[in-house]
């Protein structure tokens, strides 16, 4: 085991299918929100990176094991498309070497300008294809199925390989598994805010139907957008330095994770690992292979690390615990 944790780089890292489809992936993906570039709303949540420190975050990713990445239209208005397309390149990677999940942005919109917009996708993504195309937000002009019919069409079509949907509550996601059903297709995922101080799918009937359907639950905001890694805790007054909405949003939130990060760090200490690599452990084996996780990182540490935590196992006492304690906090 490496003290920086990328825990021994050459280990071998279990696939899991993206539910009931061909495509495999890791149990952590990366997340690019973060490449957003400061752009518009999204700069009151990540400051901005220079393409270099990003070209290094998909290369460590890649090289720690990872062997996908999770983008969107609206991160940045495709900059964060773009830079995933430019790194990968600069990494030597080829269409098809790494799997890539984007999204399309709903709101105000019809289902026509998925058909019309996946043109843009594509040159964002300048040569990499598309497998994972999701519906990034339930609100949309259009009914599910509408949504659904699109994405079929554009499946047929060639120009992606699965279909997924993203915040999506157990009553639109059985209406967008039966729409693709009717076409023969899988829904293929759920994107979803899950951990451990966030474990609303758990009771909302989310968890329940992906399980029952056989669609894989993406889980967002792995590490509560940095909170989970212990680190805010350890130096309240690095949050200072953070952009206003997530500064906000984490103040909030960090009394009452003090006894979960004071376990998940006794934890990390034992496994010799670190505080947030713990969390996202648990995460992707809670409910065995049905949730893999996309942490997005900032620096390239976080890239090694959160690579990293696919590569050790919990005990079931450890799983145990932390269940319990997160139970008694979550909403
Ligand atoms: P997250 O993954 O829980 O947190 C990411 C942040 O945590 C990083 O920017 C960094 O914060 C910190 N971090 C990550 N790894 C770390 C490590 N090993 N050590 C220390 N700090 C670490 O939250 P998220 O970015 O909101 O979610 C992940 C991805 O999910 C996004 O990139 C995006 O792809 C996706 N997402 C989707 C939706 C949706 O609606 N579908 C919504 C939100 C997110 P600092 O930068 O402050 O250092």
């Amino acid at each position: 085991m490496t003290q920086d944790t990328g825990i021994g780089a050459d280990q071998k890292i279990e696939r899991r299918k993206i539910g009931r489809t061909a495509i495999e992936v890791t149990p952590i993906g990366l997340g690019s929100w973060q490449f957003s570039q400061g752009q518009g709303f999204h700069g009151y949540v990540w400051s901005a990176l220079s393409d270099k420190v990003t070209d290094e975050i998909v290369r460590t990713s890649l090289e720690g094991g990872i062997s996908w990445i999770d983008t969107a239209e609206v991160y940045g208005k495709g900059r964060s498309e773009r830079g995933v397309a430019r790194a990968l390149k600069a990494a030597g990677k080829h269409s098809g070497d790494v799997v890539i999940a984007t999204k399309w942005f709903p709101m105000l919109r019809t289902a026509g300008s998925i058909r019309k917009t996946i043109g843009q996708r594509l040159l964002n993504l300048d040569g990499f294809s598309i497998d994972l195309y999701q519906i990034h937000q339930p609100w949309s002009l259009s009914t599910v199925e509408a949504e659904m019919e699109a994405m079929a069409d554009l499946v047929e079509a060639g120009k992606i390989r699965a279909v997924g949907v993203s915040n999506f509550d157990a009553d639109r996601m059985r209406r967008a598994h039966a729409a693709l059903a009717r076409r023969g297709l899988p829904l293929a995922s759920n994107q979803v805010k899950y951990n451990l101080l966030d474990r609303r799918i758990e009771r909302n009937g989310v968890l329940a139907a992906a399980r029952e359907l056989g669609i894989t639950i993406i889980a967002y905001s792995p590490l509560e957008m940095g909170l989970l890694t212990g680190k805010f805790h350890r130096d309240r007054g690095l949050l200072e330095s953070r952009p206003f909405f997530r500064r906000t949003f984490l103040t909030k939130r960090i009394q009452r994770s003090v006894s979960l990060i004071a376990a998940l760090d006794e934890i990390a200490a034992l496994h010799g690992v670190k505080t947030g690599q713990v969390a996202l452990n648990w995460l992707i084996n809670v409910h065995g292979d049905a949730v893999v996780a996309i942490p997005g990182a900032s620096k390239v540490e976080h890239a090694l690390q959160n690579s990293g935590s696919m590569k050790f196992r919990l005990s079931g006492e450890e799983m145990q615990r932390l269940d319990d304690l997160s139970s008694r906090l979550t909403p």
